[in-house]
């Protein structure tokens, strides 16, 4: 008989145990600010990568350092240009040979 009480606090506590760390899951999981975060830090890091890969670290359309913000990339004649806006790529592409000219 005392086995038997033994054995049912055991299981009381380990059901309440699994119950709290289910709830502590649940609350993470349902944490939508770490959610936006771990985006936001995996968009910083893709940019991050990005900027590794351009040749050149300047938007060629604008000059501003890609550092600053980058928002499109264009391949060009074997060269990957970033830029600060989707508006100076459609610049640099009105006149890719001018602005690769200048990128050099
Ligand atoms: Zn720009």
């Amino acid at each position: 008989m005392k086995k038997y009480v033994l054995l049912s606090f055991v299981a009381i506590s380990m059901l309440a145990a699994c119950h709290e760390s289910a709830n502590h899951g649940a609350g993470v999981a349902g944490g939508q600010p770490n959610a936006i975060d771990s985006a936001a830090q995996a968009a910083a890091a893709f940019k991050k990568t990005v900027i590794s890969l351009v040749d050149y670290k300047k938007d060629p359309a604008c000059g501003m350092p890609l550092t600053a913000g980058l928002e499109d990339t264009t391949r060009y004649k074997g060269k990957l240009y970033g830029f600060c806006s989707k508006e100076c790529k459609e610049e640099f592409l009105k006149n890719p040979d001018g602005y690769a000219a200048k990128s050099k």
